[in-house]
């Protein structure tokens, strides 16, 4: 028997409409909601990435500002750029895509985001939120990961505290933008979470790890790393990769971490690539803009509609 396919378009679909909803009605009532990106170069998977929020920003009526610079573009200059989208009224949230030329120290371009408008939560102040387990922002792939898996229990009847209680969540990929916070929303499920990267692999291996998850979430960017020998038939998949390869026909597709072909038999269920986090990613990042917004404006939050940990605002009051 196949696994079941946790369609992450459907998922995105539904999310786009309520937020779509959202942001009329708060465009209506006056609020001002902005996004902002920065693009440094032009490395391709960033460059898509771009696009794809451009696209979806203007679909659901927020306005955008993209921000393209020259590959060579000094460490100073980005950072002046940061400062000046900070104090920009019109924009509400400040996305810096990654990952920037190696002349660019990222942490320092982070550091300079106002926590407030820094709708991806790589500002140290909000990964500290994160990891205490009162967000302000929840980095949109690690809250899509989770949105794709509280819809997929509720879609089979499973209680999501239940289910996680009892998980061993096992995350493959431990970077700052993704494995670390799908750890701690892991944490914040009362779950079992073990974290694996490149060095459990060159060393034990990972498949003792992988076989004994319940959930097993991966994101370590190497094309068919978890193939059926790493899962088991209770697992639930999900494939955050996402890897550029160059069909036979000479266009470029994109596959995922997971070997689809050989894990679909055997496990209880999984995301495909493309059509599962990426979808949804996109959305959450607009919905973060749209949250940061109305945190600027003092207004309440929305996250505790979605079952994610209730975003704090207090630090934005002290501030
Ligand atoms: P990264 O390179 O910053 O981190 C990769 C992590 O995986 C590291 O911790 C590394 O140690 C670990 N790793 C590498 N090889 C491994 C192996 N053989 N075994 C175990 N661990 C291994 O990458 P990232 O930014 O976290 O992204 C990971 C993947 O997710 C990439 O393919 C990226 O394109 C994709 N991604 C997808 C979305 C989405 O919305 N679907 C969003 C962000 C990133």
């Amino acid at each position: 028997m196949s696994a079941q396919v946790i369609d992450g378009r459907a998922c995105a679909r539904e999310l786009k409409e309520n937020l779509s909803a959202d942001v009329f009605c708060l465009r209506q009532d006056g609020l001002t909601i902005g996004l902002a990106t920065i693009l440094v170069g032009d490395e391709y998977g960033s460059a898509a990435y771009e696009r794809r929020l451009r696209r979806l920003a203007e679909e659901l009526g927020v306005p955008y500002q993209p921000h393209p610079l020259p590959a060579g573009t000094s460490q100073n200059d980005l950072i002046a750029l940061v400062e000046r989208l900070n104090g920009d009224p019109a924009v509400s949230g400040i996305l810096v895509l990654r990952p920037l030329p190696a002349h660019i120290d990222e942490s320092a371009v982070f550091r300079a985001i106002d926590p407030r408008k820094d709708i991806e939560a790589v500002h140290p102040e909000n990964a500290g939120l994160l990891a205490l387990g009162v967000p302000r922002f929840v980095p949109s792939t690690a809250a899509s990961v989770f949105h794709l898996l509280d819809t997929w229990l509720d879609s089979v009847g499973e209680d999501r505290a239940d289910f996680y209680h009892r998980a061993l969540i096992v995350v493959v990929g431990r970077s700052n933008n993704v494995g670390k916070p799908a750890i701690s929303l892991g944490y914040e499920r009362q779950a079992t979470v073990e974290s694996l990267d490149e060095w459990a692999d060159r060393t034990t291996g990972i498949g003792r790890h992988t076989r004994a998850a319940d959930v097993l979430i991966v994101a370590a960017g190497k094309a068919g790393l978890i193939q059926a020998e790493h899962v088991s038939e209770k697992a639930v998949v999900i494939d955050v990769g996402i890897n550029p390869r160059t069909g036979a026909d000479g266009r470029v597709h994109m596959v995922g971490d997971v070997d689809h072909a050989s894990v679909a038999p055997r496990v209880r269920a999984l995301t495909p690539v493309p059509g599962g986090v990426g979808p949804v990613t996109d959305v959450w990042l607009l919905r973060n803009t749209v949250h940061a917004a109305r945190l600027l404006a003092g207004r309440p939050a929305i996250g505790a509609a979605l079952a994610l940990p209730e975003p704090t605002d207090s630090l934005l009051e002290a501030s």
